[in-house]
């Protein structure tokens, strides 16, 4: 069901209430070292600003204070950081919820406000009513721009929208739009590239995307305990021995289903990751038993750009190899490159997958790079995101 967005909402002179994930990382002495997240909120903040509302009112996380007062933790830097990029001061409050915040916020002259980290109080990963009740009350509507906590059904992604028409903001409506409809009825052919060291973390992913894709490309360390499977020697790669059972009866499936697994038909190995200068290529799908897997071949890379060449969805998660190594690096960058060619949307989700789009300088060559870690693998494993789910239908 289609959500409502920022822009269905009637906000002049009303008080909105904005999710956003300003969980910034900092240094010991609290400097904002990347401010990437505050940047990406700035379309929502300003379309708020542009459309007339009385006060936005700006809430968020930082690390993990697990329900008390940390200093470290508090939003401040974060305000300093804001204002700068709006160009507007922003009024930072030192709690988020009662009445003195209630009356703060009617005092304010700034447009903006900011309430204070939202995980000082334990109420809110507990999705506590009568917290979320108290959020609410601070706002005429409320908006979710944060995808990254859209996977918790926290009081202030799920609560609040118990007590105000709810809507998406920019960020989470392309997550909704690329993500989401790319999943749910992917336009075939969709293929689907998997990388990364764990099976184990994309097993959800895999079953859930089988049925629906053309083909899901293995590769990165989790290809090698789907080639354990197949009995190739995999010398000392990484290898899930409890998982190589569940990797054959997925290649099994994909067979019934008329679905093609693609695996790695040749490496670029090493002595061990510590050792880049011993990279080398092996022409075979067979390791010797001393090295270790850490990229994949050229043969690999060829067999892959062929099977995607025809796609018109291509969602990826995981790097192929070790991409943050150079000697590594060349699987990821090759494919990454050729499928940023080609006429087929492009999804991207993971921390590591989009390092490597940036660090390739392919980041705004790519359709959409999904931003939430752990809410882009659920996504991925078909599962409801209860931050979004809450919304208002449209
Ligand atoms: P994940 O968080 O599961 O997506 O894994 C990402 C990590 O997998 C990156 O840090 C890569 O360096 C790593 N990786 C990719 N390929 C391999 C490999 N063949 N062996 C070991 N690590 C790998």
């Amino acid at each position: 069901m289609a959500k409502l967005s920022i822009k269905d909402l009637p906000l002049k002179n009303k008080r909105l209430l904005m999710r956003v994930d300003f969980n910034v990382p900092q240094d010991e002495s609290g400097q904002i070292t990347d401010d990437i997240r505050i940047r990406a909120s700035l379309p929502t903040i300003k379309y708020a600003l542009d459309n007339g509302v009385s006060k936005l009112i700006l809430m968020s996380h930082l690390g993990r204070p697990d329900g008390e007062v940390k200093e470290k933790l508090r939003l401040n830097p974060v305000g300093q950081r804001l204002s700068k990029l709006l160009g507007e001061k922003v009024c930072k409050l030192d709690d988020c919820i009662g009445p003195e915040i209630a009356e703060s916020i009617k005092k304010a002259k700034e447009r903006v406000v900011l309430l204070e980290n939202l995980r000082f109080h334990k109420e809110e990963e507990k999705n506590d009513p009568n917290f979320a009740k108290q959020l609410a009350s601070l706002g005429d509507f409320f908006v979710n721009d944060a995808f990254g906590t859209a996977h918790r059904a926290h009081a202030s992604t799920e609560g609040v929208t118990h007590y105000l028409k709810s809507a998406a903001g920019f960020l989470l409506d392309k997550e909704i739009q690329y993500l989401g409809e790319a999943l749910e009825k992917p336009v075939q052919p969709f293929m689907v590239i998997l990388g990364g060291v764990k099976v184990s973390d994309k097993i959800a992913v895999i079953e859930n995307l089988l049925p629906k894709a053309q083909s899901i490309l293995i590769g990165g360390g989790m290809a090698y305990t789907f080639l354990k499977a197949q009995g190739v020697k995999i010398g000392k790669s990484k290898l899930e021995a409890e998982k190589v059972d569940f990797a054959g009866e997925i290649l099994k499936k994909a067979q019934q289903l008329g679905k093609k697994i693609v695996l790695p038909l040749d490496h670029v190995v090493a002595t061990g990751l510590d050792s880049p200068q011993t990279a080398k290529i092996i022409n075979d799908v067979n390791i010797p038993d001393d090295l270790v897997g850490l990229d994949i071949g050229p043969k690999t890379i060829k067999l892959f750009k062929d099977e995607l060449k025809n796609a018109l969805i291509i969602c990826w998660n995981g790097p192929l190899g070790v991409s943050e190594i150079k000697e590594f690096s060349r699987g990821t960058k090759e494919i990454m490159e050729f499928i940023t060619n080609l006429k087929a949307v492009t999804i991207l989700g993971g921390g590591d997958t989009a390092a490597a789009a940036s660090q390739f300088k392919l980041d705004s060559l790519v359709t959409h790079i999904s931003t939430g870690g752990g809410a882009s693998l659920e996504y991925m494993e078909g599962k409801v995101l209860p931050g979004i789910a809450a919304l208002t239908d449209r």
